[in-house]
C-alpha cells in the first residue's frame, strides 16, 4: 500500500504542489525578515552585550573590590588589582575585562553585590587585532557614564523577576 501511495504521489508530483502551497501561503503573508542594520529588532532588558561599570549617581565608583565577578567567571576574563583607601574602603586599581575570553554568561553580572559591573545592549563592536580586546577600567567606567540611562531602565524593567 505504502508503495502504491509513493507512486501515485511521485506521479501526481504531490510534495512539489505541497511546497508550492506552502510557498503560496506566505506569500502575501508580512515579512519576519529584518533589514539590519537599517531596521532592528526589540532587545530584552536582558540582553548581555558590551560590559560596563557603573557609578552612584554622587559620581562614586559602585565597584568595593569584593572580587567575586572575577571568582565567578567560568572564563577567567576578569582581572582586578586593588587597595584599600584612607576611609578603610577597597577600591580597585586595575579591571579588566578581556572580551575574546568573555563568553556573555552574565555571571559577573549576577554576583555583582552592587550593581556595579553590568552587561549592557550594546552589541555592535568588534576587534581586528589583539590588545583593544582587553578592555580596561576607565574605558568600562565610560560606558557606564555614557549608557546610565539605558542601564538604569533596563535593571528597573527587569527588576520585578529578579
Ligand atoms: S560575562 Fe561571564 S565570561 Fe564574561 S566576564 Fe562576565 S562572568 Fe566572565
Ligand atoms: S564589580 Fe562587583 S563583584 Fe566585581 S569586584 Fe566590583 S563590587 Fe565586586
Amino acid at each position: 500500500m505504502n508503495a502504491i501511495m509513493r507512486f501515485v504521489k511521485g506521479y501526481t508530483l504531490y510534495e512539489l504542489l505541497r511546497g508550492m502551497q506552502v510557498t503560496g501561503r506566505h506569500l502575501f503573508r508580512k515579512k519576519f525578515t529584518v533589514q539590519y542594520p537599517d531596521e532592528k529588532t526589540p532587545k530584552s532588558p536582558r540582553f548581555r552585550g558590551l560590559h560596563a561599570l557603573r557609578r552612584y549617581p554622587n559620581g562614586e565608583e559602585r565597584c568595593i573590590a569584593c572580587k567575586l565577578c572575577e571568582a565567578v567567571c567560568p572564563a577567567l576574563a576578569i582581572t582586578i588589582d586593588s587597595v584599600e583607601r584612607e576611609d578603610g574602603t577597597r577600591r580597585t586599581t586595575r579591571y579588566d575585562i578581556d572580551l575574546f575570553k568573555c563568553i556573555y554568561c552574565g555571571m559577573c553580572e549576577e554576583a555583582c553585590p552592587v550593581d556595579s559591573i553590568v552587561l549592557t545592549d550594546i552589541h555592535e563592536f568588534h576587534f581586528e587585532e589583539r590588545g583593544p580586546n582587553v578592555i580596561d577600567k576607565a574605558h568600562l567606567l565610560e560606558i557606564g557614564d555614557k549608557y546610565e540611562q539605558q542601564i538604569a531602565a533596563a535593571r528597573q524593567q527587569d527588576a520585578p523577576y529578579r
